[in-house]
């Protein structure tokens, strides 16, 4: 290990000698809030066919719904952001009253740090579970391009908890469309909440307005009306251009080699949950 520490057992369910060592790119001992993990990191080629379901789905994804598809099925935001959210305010707040170099703060921090962990983690097994069953279910998944670069300007925890799911909601559902040869297409979220999705009329809206109603008589569930554009438009791009939106998004390189190692991730997952985005609550 050239680094003098020694050896290590694995501990975990899956069997590291099923790969060959070339197939190993990377090792990494990783310090998190509740003690260290070995990540590898494996280049592994998935791919498992699956029937055509002849379904498509166009999500879109708000603070009221974790996502509202086109048919105006919504999938409510998990219980674990909202109280995870009060639990790192407080956390927060008690940090903030100790004082500087202090051994109370020190154990303050730990608290703090270890909270984010868990909500990291608790995200993480939401958002795969939730794109892994959109994947089994559907061909075709249009969303929108929401860029996480945008997605860490804004300062509000309870907004930015969410970003951060959405976020991995979609690296995980380009990682499953891939892996079962499904089409994901990202689309530019411009004009998808105010366009009509039956005639295409602008109908100009503001956030607090939760219906779509358009002189052409259709009248729909806001983030429904979004979902709907939101399907044509990636209908439209998979037609005209032929690029299913296929290539990997790399915004978060820390993100995208971890599922480089996917394979794994089972053996990974219970031992290091990564939660890249979580100090954008800080
Ligand atoms: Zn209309």
């Amino acid at each position: 290990d050239k680094k003098g520490i020694g050896r290590l057992r694995l501990v975990g369910s899956y069997d590291l000698h099923f790969y060959q060592p070339e197939q190993i790119k990377r090792v990494r001992l990783v310090r998190r809030a509740d003690g260290y993990y070995c990540q590898f990191i494996l280049s592994v080629d998935v791919q498992i066919k699956t029937e055509p379901t002849n379904k498509t789905i166009g999500l879109d994804v708000g603070l009221s719904a974790f996502y509202t598809d086109d048919q105006g099925n919504k999938v409510d935001n998990p219980k674990f952001l909202r109280k995870g959210e009060k639990k790192i305010k407080r956390l927060q707040r008690q940090l903030s009253r100790k004082q500087k170099g202090s051994n109370n703060r020190k154990k303050a921090r730990q608290k703090l740090a270890k909270a984010h962990l868990k909500i990291g983690r608790q995200r993480k097994e939401f958002s795969k579970r939730v794109a892994y069953s959109v994947i089994q279910s559907n061909d075709l998944v249009a969303y929108e391009d929401l860029r996480i670069k945008n997605l860490v300007k804004n300062h509000c925890l309870a907004k930015s908890i969410n970003d951060a799911a959405w976020y991995q909601f979609r690296t995980w559902l380009e990682y499953f469309g891939r892996k079962y040869g499904k089409v994901t297409i990202a689309v530019p979220p411009q004009y998808t909440s105010q366009n009509c999705s039956n005639c295409g009329k602008t109908v100009k809206k503001s956030l607090s307005t939760r219906t779509h109603v358009c002189s052409c008589g259709c009248q729909l569930d806001r983030d429904e009306n979004a979902a709907k554009n939101i399907l044509r438009m990636g209908l439209s791009t998979a037609g005209h251009t032929g690029t299913f939106g296929l290539e990997p998004i790399n915004a978060l390189g820390e993100l995208t080699s971890t599922l480089t190692g996917a394979i794994l991730l089972g053996q990974v997952d219970s031992l290091n949950k990564e939660s890249p985005v979580t100090s954008l609550c800080d």
